[in-house]
């Protein structure tokens, strides 16, 4: 990874090399973190958050669902996130908000301990790979089921979330697969280890409802708008896995992983095993959007 000059924490610039933790911080035997994630696209006005102010509510909804309490407003937390891409003289970025509870008392119970605030700027190219982007990605069906919200909160972008998502990546990794698909716990296809999940049928796109156990992604969510106003039909229902085989196409939407088609499920081919048509025009919709070359969805983006 490559370094940025400053980390926003607790409320200060501080260097790169200066933002440690101790290793008794709470969240790191506990895994008691919310967290979340914004990309930031270069644009003929200079560097544009991605729906900023809606990833920010995202994380103190998280916090919410855990009872933490973040000492900053998502309007502080806004401001905070433009200051740093700012000064780290970034014009396309990745954004990592997290707030923990750190050091001072161990025990399951976290409320002891101070709520910390970090928020950390990177350049982090296709997450799933350039050509994965182009050409698509092969995936597998997880044996890790998703975690419903009797077991853990999907609603929550919680780091306790995460050690499901390791197991289901390494598993898919160790297979072969680049990513991995999970299932919900009723057997349905749920979302990848950190994107939401489309499949097109007959020119329809499906996507699973909020009740299958996904991540409420803002990708998604910007995906079902631009797919409406273009005048496609979204449904949002339970996706079996052999209705993913039989796709004419599918693709993972993500901050990180942006709309990445999958050409494969378990060796069956999606479509023709290529980039399907549907998911190219939503693909190069959102990138026009994210890029600021679409006046109608400005709106969408946070000048730094
Ligand atoms: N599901 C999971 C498990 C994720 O980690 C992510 C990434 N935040 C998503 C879905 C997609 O959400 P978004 O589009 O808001 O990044």
């Amino acid at each position: 990874m490559e370094k940025a000059e400053k980390i926003w924490l607790n409320g200060k610039l501080v260097d790169w090399d200066e933002a440690k933790v101790h290793v008794l911080t709470h969240a790191l035997h506990y895994a008691t973190a919310v967290f979340d994630s914004i990309r930031c696209y270069k644009t003929p006005r200079g560097p544009a958050l991605f729906r900023l102010k809606d990833h920010l509510q995202r994380l103190h909804n998280s916090a919410k669902i855990y009872t933490m309490k973040i000492p900053y407003s998502v309007e502080e937390l806004c401001q905070a996130t433009k200051e740093l891409v700012r000064v780290n003289n970034f014009s396309e970025c990745y954004v990592r908000p997290i707030a923990y509870y750190g050091y001072r008392e161990m025990g399951v119970n976290p409320l002891a301990n101070p709520v910390e605030v970090a928020i950390i700027s990177w350049r982090w190219g296709a997450y799933l790979g350039e050509e994965g982007l182009e050409n698509g990605i092969r995936c597998k069906i997880s044996s890790w089921m998703r975690p419903d919200s009797r077991m853990l909160p999907p609603l929550a972008k919680a780091s306790a979330n995460y050690g499901n998502s390791v197991l289901a990546k390494l598993e898919a990794l160790q297979c072969g697969y680049d990513e991995a698909i999970q299932l919900n716990s009723q057997g349905y296809v749920c979302e990848g280890t950190g994107e939401n999940i489309f499949i097109v049928k007959e020119g329809v796109l499906f996507t699973p409802p909020t009740e299958a156990g996904a991540l409420e992604g803002i990708t998604q969510n910007s995906v079902i708008t631009m797919a409406q106003d273009m005048g496609m039909t979204v449904i949002r229902k339970n996706i079996s896995r052999e209705e993913l085989f039989l796709a004419d196409e599918a693709f993972l939407t993500g901050t990180a992983a942006e709309i990445t088609p999958i050409r494969e499920v378990d060796e069956r081919v999606i479509g023709r095993g290529v980039k399907g048509e549907i998911t190219a025009a939503l693909q190069a919709r959102f990138f026009d959007i994210c890029r600021g070359k679409d006046e109608k969805y400005l709106h969408w983006l946070e000048f730094v």
